[in-house]
């Protein structure tokens, strides 16, 4: 990926507001349970390193992946600390894992069968979480015999495999309704009865399971989207703690011209002038991640709400100017200008999508810039 370094937008990532995200959840925390910072797809888009670096020094102690790769740029960073990648990895990849201490989800027997050969011939041993399907319908073991069958295999694979971890994960935490958070509590607590012997790590909590579930317990909270300052539930539910969001997201006009009433804007003319109208152009698109579907939404500009006008671009959007504006007039798409301010979770429910989308989206082409 190309990144933009010579364009007028950028992401800006304060990771003052990363760090107090993470005091704040270890103030709330039991003594026994650590933080691992899931800094999986770029960090939501803030940057993998940077924010994985101001993680470790406000007291995480882990982090959280998708991908081998993204587990290797943290070790290559020199991040010390469990690594841990939550989804299902290739089995034939068991010895990279391996050679960087990367720990892996397992929520098959037959991973264990097929990675087990790899790793005794390379002499390498894998630590390994088994994931258990609790209610997700995603990954892992969802009966007892199942789940017997891989900690016998991993009991018989000593030098092949350390036990490290056994977690699940929650699909409803951040909602009202508590009736299928308890079921997947249960559901956890029976298939725990099966695991005489408790690894390191026993983890179940998200952030949403964090910030409303006390009880949920487990030595481990994976910390999410509330570190960086976005609401897991959107607005459905008060955080209980003050958080404060990470990301900003600026560009500025580059074009500004005055339309006559009847003239259109963009593709698919979707936009047509009613009266004179000034007319500013942001150069920000959809190969962004700013969606197209954002016709309609309002931009801060020089701290003034402007609507997006015609349909989002590729690489350029226009939107309504109160009056004639100069170039290089700061517009702000999230964060704060002046009194006002635009949210992630405000471009979310315009979009009709969840706040993590916004900012995943944020494509790696836009240059980050931390404070
Ligand atoms: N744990 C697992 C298994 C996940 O898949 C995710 C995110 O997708 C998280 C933890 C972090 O969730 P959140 O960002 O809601 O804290």
């Amino acid at each position: 990926m190309v990144v933009g370094l010579h364009r007028n937008a950028q992401v800006k990532v304060d990771l003052g507001a990363i760090k107090h995200n993470i005091s704040a959840e270890l103030k709330r925390m039991g003594k026994e349970q650590e933080l691992f910072a899931v800094v999986k797809a770029n960090a939501y888009g803030h940057g993998i390193i940077p924010v994985a670096k101001a993680a470790k020094e406000a007291g995480a102690t882990g982090f959280c992946v998708a991908l081998i790769d993204e587990g290797i740029a943290l070790r290559q960073a020199n991040l010390a600390g469990t690594i841990l990648i939550l989804g299902v990895t290739p089995a034939k990849d068991a010895v990279l894992m391996a050679e960087n201490e990367l720990s892996t989800a397992v929520g098959d027997l037959e991973f264990l069968q097929t990675s087990a050969p790899l790793l005794a011939q390379a002499g390498k041993k894998l630590k390994v979480h088994l994931a258990l399907d609790t209610g997700m319908g995603r990954i892992g073991f969802c009966k007892q015999a199942t789940l017997k069958q891989a900690l016998d295999f991993l009991a018989k694979h000593p030098k092949e495999f350390e036990f490290e971890g056994i977690f699940t994960h929650f699909a409803t935490a951040d909602a009202k309704d508590e009736s299928h958070y308890q079921k997947q509590l249960a559901k956890f607590n029976e298939l725990m009865a099966v695991v005489s012997h408790k690894p390191r790590y026993v983890h179940v909590a998200n952030s949403a399971a964090a910030m409303w579930h006390d009880d949920c317990g487990g030595n481990v909270i994976r910390y999410g989207i509330t570190m960086y300052g976005l609401n897991p539930s959107g607005d459905e539910l008060t955080l209980p703690t003050t958080i404060k969001p990470a990301l900003s997201f600026e560009s500025e006009l580059v074009f500004v011209k005055q339309l006559v009433p009847g003239d259109t804007v963009g593709y698919g003319k979707t936009y047509t002038t009613k009266t004179t109208e000034w007319v500013g152009t942001v150069p920000v698109g959809y190969a962004d991640g700013w969606l197209r579907r954002m016709q309609g939404y309002h931009v801060l500009i020089a701290g003034e709400l402007c609507e997006i006008i015609g349909r989002v671009c590729m690489d350029q959007f226009m939107v309504r100017l109160p009056r004639k504006l100069p170039l290089g007039t700061k517009v702000t798409l999230i964060g704060q200008d002046g009194t006002k301010q635009v949210t992630a979770q405000m471009a979310a429910q315009y979009a009709k999508t969840i706040n993590y989308e916004i900012v995943c989206n944020l494509s790696e082409r836009l240059p980050r810039y931390y404070e």
